[in-house]
């Protein structure tokens, strides 16, 4: 069942009988008088709203400011158009969320080959990064170090929290619960759902937590990043996308300008029925429910009394997604644009999880850190690569495309 693609599907309608021709006109029948067209008055319809955001003028260069200290800053070069006139294209962002779960060879080599295939397309990234790689009590360096290979310069990093025992802990903040069992774990005993650490907490929606918290654990998250070598944004994901008005306030409050944690629920479902769990607790998503479609363009949260950017994650994550449905969505945006005026674009996002690149490794939990419960094949970028190839592949579709951080496109569509 492809219920997925409820969005882009096309069904196709077998074409029914043509209906039958009516009697002919005896042809010399007078032809009545045509009647006169009656006046009616000119209806006021609703301004249709625009799909499209008028592209805006570009920051000066370097549009992607090194995020590696040390190393040289390449300038890509941001295609607005051919030879820098304007034109309409599809502006793509692609994200990774490192979830804090584990950083294996296997999984973080994908995403080096990845890398190295965006660096010669000039393809840069936004990486969403849990801190708990910082918090767990392992070689920080080495984490680092392994979360690097998979970047290039010009990628973006930005903040990504699961509320993981360590980091909370950190912030100062007690953990609260966990939605894949549904049970209150504020004894810290009864994980849900371990990982390589021994950390618990992936599971834990920080939808649980107070304005104050949100803005704890976020400045924890960035000194923890920042303490590992990156320069972060300030831009946000939350884990499993959970969001309400307190934990976006929080967000601000900890100076976050962007949330990209914006997603239509169902888009989440469709392969795997992991987010089954969350109907034990509807609410993490419920402000998406109403405010986020597969279509939805970049926009501001004012309108709920928040102040923030939002960068809709529209199309979820590869792991919820085939193939075949990244390209439907790539259709669905060429043919926005296909009647567009010259200087504007739509906007569309992809992304995947690290740790799911490849396999995805399940943990004993209360067993020494590290015991292995299960490995699980998954191979959730390679979908996103082959769409990549596909689009690359086509001089057509490549040549109206332009890749950005999720950074630099609130600078387009929500300055
Ligand atoms: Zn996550």
């Amino acid at each position: 069942m492809c219920t997925f693609f409820y969005d882009g599907l096309v069904i196709p309608v077998e074409p029914g009988p043509l209906p039958s021709p009516g009697p002919k006109p005896w042809p010399f029948e007078p032809r009545p008088e045509p009647l006169p067209k009656p006046i009616l008055p000119k209806p006021i319809l609703p301004k249709p709203k625009s799909p499209f955001i008028r592209l805006r003028p570009r920051r000066p260069a370097p549009m992607f400011p090194d995020r590696f200290p040390g190393k040289s800053t390449p300038i890509y070069d941001v295609r607005v158009g051919h030879k820098g006139k304007p034109r309409a294209c599809v502006t793509v962002t692609l994200s990774a969320d490192w979830d804090g779960h584990d950083l294996r060879d296997e999984n973080v080599g994908a995403i080096e080959h990845f890398a190295a295939w965006r660096q010669q397309h000039g393809v840069p990234m936004t990486h969403f990064v849990c801190p708990s790689y910082f918090s767990n009590g392992q070689n920080v360096a080495q984490n680092a170090n392994q979360i690097r290979r998979g970047m290039i310069p010009g990628d973006e990093v930005a903040i990504h929290v699961h509320g993981w025992r360590s980091l909370l802990q950190q912030a100062g903040v007690l953990q609260v619960a966990s939605f894949w069992s549904g049970s209150p774990v504020n004894n810290y005993q009864t994980p849900a759902y371990a990982n390589a650490w021994a950390d618990i907490g992936h599971d834990n929606p920080i939808t649980h937590y107070t304005r104050q918290e949100i803005t704890q654990i976020i400045n924890r998250s960035r000194a923890l990043l920042q303490g590992a070598g990156f320069n972060v944004s300030s831009s946000f994901r939350s884990g499993a996308w959970v969001a309400h008005r307190e934990l976006l306030r929080g967000v601000r409050n900890a100076g976050c300008i962007l949330d990209a944690s914006g997603v239509p629920p169902a888009m989440t479902e469709p392969l795997n029925g992991l987010f089954t769990a969350m109907a034990l607790n509807p609410h993490p998503l419920a402000l998406w429910a109403n405010n986020i479609t597969p279509n939805s363009q970049p926009h501001v949260l004012n309108p709920i009394g928040v102040n923030l950017r939002e960068l809709p994650c529209h199309y979820s994550l590869a792991d919820y997604n085939t193939q075949q449905g990244i390209e439907g969505r790539m259709q669905w945006a060429l043919g926005q644009i296909q009647h567009a005026q010259l200087d504007q674009t739509v906007y569309l996002h992809f992304g995947f999880h690290p740790e799911t690149a490849v396999t995805l490794r399940l943990y004993q939990p209360n067993q020494p850190a590290g015991t292995v419960l299960a490995n699980i094949p998954m191979n959730h970028l390679a979908k996103l690569e082959g769409a990549l190839q596909t689009w690359r592949a086509s001089g057509a579709i490549w040549g109206q495309l332009q890749f950005v951080t999720v950074e630099d496109a609130v600078q387009i569509f929500v300055p």
